[in-house]
């Protein structure tokens, strides 16, 4: 009586294409060794399907189907003649952004009553919301970079005021609660700025705005198993050029640069882990996350985000730190298993 994972990928969030590459990325690894999975699909309009390929990158024609409880903790995915397909175990949703990243999917399973790997609904709402998390943050005395908010509806300052206010020239505007640089802008005059607002609020009724800094980018892979919360070595973004935007972290020709593990003072790399931990834990969050900071010339430390399910395509940052460490994917998977079912 083997454990069946459900994978779930896809959705109506902006990061779709992005979760069915993090997804593939997953199932090939499965494929490979002794976990038993099944690929589900969450379409654009968020119905729930059934990969019958195990490949997400070319979709075929593939059935609706339903995830239910049967009995007490035993839940089933029936099609939709309410035919029994396989039993479910747990689920993994590699999903990112809206509806995967932020409680949505998260209560649905709670009402389900179907365990699943990652964070639970508070902590992915709260890690999802960039403002949230700045709250949070600067309530443990962990240094976040100062930011202006802007709703829908509010009046909105000139790029002269904001630019005062911030103190910089060049400010960032992005969407409170988005992923992949999706909606994310680099302005350094008025029309940039209004240019920006415009596409961030596609994304999001809130936005926030902060001064654009000149600064080492640097990330930390955390991963809680039943045991223990460990944090990886810390990887380094290299743009060449503007920042890392999503074609840099997409495309694989005109990708930045990783360097996993970088070259970094001990004392700094022991106080970005003790941060990326101490985000992971305050926000309460589950099994992974990846803690995105900045590194300034003089040594200064910020937090710039966390983000709870972070990509695992396969050239993201989360599987390439673990990687180097000797945790293969399954690995981490295995290890999440455990961990939820134990
Ligand atoms: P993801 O979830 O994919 O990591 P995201 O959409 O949540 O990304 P951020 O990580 O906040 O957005 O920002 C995207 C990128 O924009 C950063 O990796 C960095 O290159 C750049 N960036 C964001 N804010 C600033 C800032 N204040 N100063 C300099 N660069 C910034
Ligand atoms: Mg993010
Ligand atoms: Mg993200
Ligand atoms: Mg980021």
């Amino acid at each position: 009586n083997s454990i069946n994972l459900a994978i779930i990928a896809g959705s109506a969030s902006s990061e779709h294409d992005v979760s069915l590459r993090s997804a593939q990325t997953i199932i090939d690894a499965l494929q490979a060794s002794h976990i038993s999975f099944t690929p589900l699909y969450l379409d654009k309009n968020n119905n729930l399907l059934l990969i019958e390929s195990n490949n997400y990158e070319n979709l075929s024609p593939s059935k609706s189907v339903v995830l239910k409880k049967h009995a007490m903790n035993e839940h089933f995915l029936y099609d939709s003649d309410g035919t029994i397909i396989n039993k479910i175990d747990l689920v993994f949703p590699v999903l990112h952004g809206q509806y995967g990243e932020d409680g949505a999917i998260q209560g649905y399973l709670e009402i389900l009553g179907i365990p699943y790997i990652g964070s639970s609904i508070t902590a992915s709402a709260i890690a999802m919301d960039k403002e949230l998390t700045k709250i949070y943050l600067k309530s443990l005395g962990i240094p976040t970079v100062p930011h202006y908010i802007l709703h829908r509806d509010a009046s909105i300052p000139s790029y002269n005021t904001l630019s005062e206010n911030l103190n910089s020239v060049v400010l960032f505007v992005k969407p409170a609660r988005c992923g992949s640089s999706i909606g994310v802008s680099k302005v350094s005059n008025q029309e940039e700025l209004t240019i920006a607002l415009q596409e961030a609020f596609r994304h999001d009724g809130k936005l926030l705005i902060e001064p654009a800094l000149n600064v080492r980018e640097l990330e930390i892979a955390v991963l809680e198993d039943a045991t223990s919360i460990q944090a990886s070595s810390a990887g380094e973004i290299v743009c060449t050029q503007g920042f890392y935007d999503y074609t840099q972290k997409y495309d694989t020709s005109s990708s930045a640069k990783l360097y996993i593990p970088t070259q970094l003072n001990s004392e700094i790399l022991q106080q970005i882990q003790n941060y990326a931990i101490k985000t992971h834990k305050a926000l309460n969050c589950r099994h992974l996350s990846r803690v995105d900071f900045f590194l300034t010339g003089d040594n200064q430390i910020y937090v710039n985000e966390i983000n709870t399910l972070p990509g695992f395509t396969s050239h993201s940052m989360y599987p390439l730190l673990w990687q180097h460490a000797g945790v293969s994917i399954t690995d981490l998977v295995s290890r999440w298993i455990h961990s939820v079912l134990a």
